[in-house]
């Protein structure tokens, strides 16, 4: 959906959308959409600006990456809100001119008449997307010795397996100073 800065010129725009899987690109982010996107909310023209759109609302999807631990499938519900400044780009040149409120929003710059609801989704979801992602808390993790998921395989690696690799070179070092 394009919010276009000409009709936002007439009247605010509301906008209430729901993008199923496949809609919004997530490809290389090492994610999929589990589910549908639902957003909603407003974008309009702020006054005596000079072009400066503010989009706010809320979405709620469920998102699928993978678990930092086991490698697994980690599910990632998202419910969030945004509220977002935008400025055309044409302003960036005369920055200095612009009075920058401190403490304001983290500003955002358009062009080509104004912006994708996809694109501003995409980047909000990405943003609020934890850094770790963990399939649970509880998530065991790959076996270091045999390398199955132990959330599936209960596998009879024990770590003292690799502590018979160190008594092993223990034995060694030992006959070689005893030669
Ligand atoms: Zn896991
Ligand atoms: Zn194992």
């Amino acid at each position: 959906m394009f919010l276009s800065v000409q009709e936002m010129e007439l009247r605010k725009l509301r906008f209430d959308e729901v993008f199923e899987p496949g809609q919004i690109d997530f490809t290389g982010e090492n994610l999929e959409q589990g589910s549908a996107l639902r957003a909603a909310g407003s974008a309009e023209l702020l006054s005596h600006t000079g072009g400066e759109l503010r989009i706010q609302g809320q979405y709620s999807v469920e998102m699928l990456g993978q678990c930092d631990r086991c490698l697994g499938r980690t599910r990632l519900p998202l419910e969030e809100r945004f509220d977002l400044f935008y400025r055309p780009v044409s302003q960036i040149a005369r920055q200095e001119e612009v009075e920058i409120d401190e403490g304001e929003a983290e500003i955002g710059f358009y062009q080509d008449g104004g912006l994708e609801l996809e694109d501003i989704l995409r980047e909000q979801v990405l943003l609020a997307l934890p850094m770790q992602r963990i399939c649970k808390s509880s998530c065991k993790g790959i076996c270091p010795v045999c390398g199955k998921n132990r959330n599936e395989f209960a596998c009879d690696c024990k770590p003292d397996s690799i502590d018979d690799r160190w008594g092993a070179l223990r034995h060694l070092t030992r006959r070689e100073s005893r030669a």
